[in-house]
């Protein structure tokens, strides 16, 4: 029972881990969109496991190419030579854009950015490292201090060398959605306060944890200038924005117009498996050579065997094409549902990775926190599952696996209206 699991995790785990819900779910099933309770009871889940289940709970390819693995042979390490690994890096490279044709596997988005912000120093020589407020890189000691928000930062040395610009925030930040103003901001910053020449830059395309935030337009391609000038990198953190969720485009940095030097993916990409990977050009890639380097797990044979699976299924059936089509449908329902509830001050995001957030007053935008808490809850209570972020815990974060249907955007909506009357 859900009181027997809340006891033993109260025994036995540790206390840092947290609940969604005042009243917690215990999941014990899912099914593409939909997750079980223990009694049965289904619930429309339009947070994926936090984006991380890309294609759909146990989606019959990806449990098939996973289970066929699992026969076979479950781990080798890259010491020795097996064919899952080396076919998935080129299977991804071949859907990068530009150079990035180099592909390390590691088994997080922590690692995975650790490893990027590891190499961006390697290949440059350079040190300082330029991230933004509200940014979420991950929780190991080196990402949590490219974190920009206090939440996430524990009271302790956590890496050196961050600095944190100005987020481009349309909604909140002080320019609104003008990018290159923003961008102003970092050049000052590498001039204030690094030798004047940065290892590199790291962002989300559009900040997830942080609440959903795309940058202000015309922000990245300003900034990947100024920072290639300083002689630095430029990381795009796509952990969350990859594999078609944003629906214009494959990758969330492609919304800029921008390629990147080196790309970090994680969540998506395994559609749950433990599996990330960073992704980068031969030359950057060419500065590791001389030095060993080494992740147990990073690629197992089972995990790449289900990331082949996950990039098959969103080309064959068109997940980039149909977040894109669903994701505009939510957003114009959305956007309506503003226009009844003043509660709701924003709504944005792109394809399915949408936010919502609550606001007391439109003009103050002072944050309803308490408010976003009891509609999600309520909302639970009504059968849909929403995730819940940003630096003042007010936006709903509405980013489910990627075979959502209309349909299902249609109920989420009635089930919003409702629980927020
Ligand atoms: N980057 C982004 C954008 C993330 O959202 C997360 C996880 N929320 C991470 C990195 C860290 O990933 P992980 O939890 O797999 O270490």
């Amino acid at each position: 029972s859900a009181e027997e699991v809340i006891s033993l995790r109260k025994q036995f785990l540790s206390p840092s881990l947290f609940l969604h819900f005042k009243k917690p779910v215990m999941v014990v099933e899912g099914k593409m969109q939909y997750l079980y309770d223990e009694r049965g009871r289904r619930y429309l889940d339009a947070f994926a496991g936090i984006v991380t289940v890309s294609v759909g709970h146990c989606h019959p390819a990806v449990t098939e190419a996973i289970n066929r693995q699992n026969q076979l042979l479950q781990h080798t390490t890259t010491i020795y030579l097996n064919n899952q690994i080396a076919e998935y890096a080129k299977e991804l490279a071949d859907r990068m854009p530009g150079n990035l044709k180099v592909v390390y596997f590691v088994n997080s988005g922590s690692e995975a950015n650790d490893m990027a912000i590891m190499m961006a120093r390697l290949y440059t020589g350079n040190w300082d490292i330029i991230c933004l407020r509200n940014a979420y890189h991950g929780m190991s000691i080196g990402t949590m201090g490219t974190c920009g928000q206090h939440t996430w930062k524990q009271p302790m040395p956590q890496g050196f060398g961050y600095h944190h610009a100005l987020n481009p925030d349309p909604y909140r930040g002080a320019f609104g959605d003008d990018g290159p103003r923003y961008a102003a901001d970092v050049a000052d910053l590498i001039s204030a306060a690094t030798p004047g020449q940065v290892a590199g830059f790291v962002a989300e395309t559009i900040q997830g944890v942080g609440g959903a935030v795309p940058l202000a337009t015309g922000y990245l391609p300003e900034v990947y200038k100024m920072i290639r000038g300083a002689g630095g990198v430029c990381i795009a953190d796509e952990v969350q924005t990859g594999f078609g969720r944003t629906g214009s485009h494959y990758w969330g940095f492609q919304r800029q117009g921008v390629i990147p030097d080196i790309v970090t993916m994680a969540k998506g990409i395994g559609n749950g498996l433990p599996l990330a990977a960073v992704v980068t050009t031969p030359e950057i890639a060419a500065s590791m050579a001389s030095r060993l380097h080494f992740n147990t797990y990073g690629g197992n044979p089972v995990c790449s065997a289900g990331g082949r699976a996950v990039l098959q299924v969103v080309d064959t059936e068109r997940r980039q094409q149909h977040c894109a089509e669903v994701g505009a449908h939510l957003v114009e329902r959305l956007t309506a549902l503003a226009a009844k509830h003043d509660i709701i001050g924003d709504v944005r995001g792109a394809g399915l990775m949408l936010g919502v957030e609550l606001v007391k007053d439109r003009k103050t935008k002072e944050p309803a926190k308490a408010e976003t808490a009891a509609v999600m809850e309520s909302m639970k209570d009504m059968g849909v599952l929403m995730g819940k972020g940003g630096l003042h815990g007010n936006v709903f974060r509405i980013k489910p696996p990627m075979c959502f249907s209309r349909q299902d955007a249609d109920f989420l909506v009635e089930v919003m209206d409702l629980a927020i009357s």
